[in-house]
Formats: C-alpha cells, structure tokens, sequence
C-alpha cells in the first residue's frame, strides 16, 4: 500500500514542534507526507532582535519571513509537499490573548480575515481539495481545544474534521475531485507520565521556571493527556536531530538554547523523539508493547 499522511497545522513552527520527528520518520520510510498549514502565523513574537521590526505591530511583515522559515524546516524533515490552506496568506493569524486560567483564548478584536473569523464551510472546501487530491490514509490535527487554546489551533481542529467528513461525501463539492474518506484521523498529544518525568527532571537539575514553574506532582495544562486515553506512539529517536534542526529553522519564533533545550541533550530521543497521539477516527491496529500502536497506519493493511 502506499502510504499517504495529511497533517494539518495553525501557524509555520506547530508541525515541528508537534509531530517534527513523525514527520521526517514517515518521509524517511517513503511514506508521502504533506503538510497544510493554515495560517502564516503573523501575529508570532519575534525573537531574534535584528528581526524584530517584522513583527505585526510594526512592519508588520513576519508572514512572508515564516514562509521561507517553513520552507527550510521541511526541507531538514525532507517534506517535499507543504502548502498553506487556500494559498498563502488567505487566512491571517488569529492572535491570541492569555486566559486568567492560565490557557490561550481569542481576543476581543479579532480583525476580519483572520483563521478565527473565517467561514467554516469556505474553510473546509479548501482543505477538502487538499484531502481528494492527496487522498491520505492518515489525518493529523488537533484536539478541539487545540491543544492549550490558540483560536487558530481550535479553529485548524474545526477546518481538518469538516473537511474529512465533507471529502468523503460524493456528492459534496464534484469539482473538487471524486469523494476520499480518510480511514485513520490522530489529535497530537502529550502523555501526562513523560511530561511529569520531563518536569521532575528539569526541577531536579535547578531549573525552577520553566513551564511556569509547574509542580511535576500537580495538576497539569489541558494539552497533556493522561496515559490510558492515548491510542499510538511514534518513536522517532534518530529523527530527533532533524526535529531540531527544523526548529532552529523557525528562528523568530523558538530559542532552542536554555535549559529546557539542554534538558534534550540529558535525556535526549525521550522527550523530543516520541510524539504521541489519540485516536480520533478509525479502528485501532495492532498495538505494541505499551498497549499503544507504534504506527499511525496500523491495521491498514
Ligand atoms: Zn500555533
């Protein structure tokens, strides 16, 4: 069979720091990956301070440089098939603001022409293009929290499971190609016993900030899921260097130095090498010895 994956992402930089080392694992094995991703993610911080008059509230010029960001860091994961949803800079990024409950939410003044604000309908059809013409097996998105929050994460949610259901209906849309049902849909995840390993390890090495100084014993944010509500994981240790490369690539917007970074160097494949997942659509393969699937097309054939 041929395999063929679909991820679906808000802003350039979130397929890498979600699914880098799935990604350039799948290529790696000749599986065809193609990533869409929504936005151009505008309204990102700038962190490198020669760069910081592209940000949205000056030049307001960052959409075009994380375009080329983007650009390299497929080519360090070597994924040839990257476009953003509806053409580039169709959907501008939402922003978003801090929740006093310590989640992202949308702001009050989301413009016009942003993800956020985008029809819903209008939204899926352009991914619904994507989906019959790449027709993958293996759809990748978030959860409908979007993970912690971010509108445009939320609203990427909304599009990508819209879209497969209206791909696989025939009579949806003719002259976007025959109808596609994607047999197996997976939301990113974060397992709740390596995130409390990762921040036992941090505090132990006198790291206190980090995650706002989150208490590995205590309650956790809402993107990391306890374990037995996982469905698979991809081990990608050897693709760990691609991941980071690629997130260096992403230069305005990740810092891949300070001790979260060095952490990576202790404990390294671990934390940034295994991405996990939950099953959103689809029959669960064969699992492995964790009772997860290893392979996101498990059970295909
Ligand atoms: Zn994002």
């Amino acid at each position: 069979m041929e395999q063929r994956m679909l991820l679906v992402h808000a802003h350039p930089d979130d397929e890498t720091i979600n699914q880098g080392a799935t990604m350039a694992k799948y290529v790696a094995r000749g599986t065809q990956v193609t990533l869409v991703t929504c936005t151009l993610g505008e309204e990102g911080e700038v962190l490198v301070p020669e760069l910081e008059h592209l940000a949205a509230d000056r030049d307001d010029a960052l959409g075009a440089h994380r375009i080329t960001e983007l650009a390299q860091a497929m080519k360090e994961l070597g994924v040839t098939d990257h476009r953003f949803l509806g053409g580039a800079g169709k959907y501008r990024d939402s922003g978003m603001v801090w929740h006093e409950e310590g989640h992202a939410v949308a702001g009050d003044d989301v413009r016009e022409g942003t993800f956020w604000r985008a029809d819903l309908t209008e939204a899926a059809a352009d991914l619904v293009e994507v989906i019959r013409e790449v027709r993958p097996q293996v759809m990748v998105t978030y959860d409908e929290f979007g993970g912690y929050g971010h509108p445009d994460h939320i609203q990427a949610h909304r599009v990508a499971t819209y879209a497969a259901s209206l791909a696989a209906a025939r009579s949806f849309r003719p002259d976007l190609g025959p109808a596609w049902d994607v047999a197996k849909i997976y939301w990113g995840a974060m397992s709740e016993s390596r995130m409390r390993d990762g921040l036992r390890r941090l505090r132990e090495s006198g790291d206190t900030t980090t995650f706002e100084g989150m208490d590995p014993e205590g309650p956790l944010p809402h993107f990391v899921t306890s374990d037995e509500l996982l469905d698979a994981v991809v081990e990608g240790g050897e693709f760990v260097e691609a991941k980071m490369a690629a997130m260096r690539a992403h230069a305005t917007q990740i810092t891949v130095d300070g001790p979260f970074f060095a952490l990576s160097n202790n404990v390294g494949n671990e934390v940034w090498g295994v991405e996990f997942f939950r099953l959103a659509k689809g029959v669960r393969g064969p699992v492995g010895p964790h009772g997860l699937e290893t392979d996101l097309f498990a059970g295909l054939g």
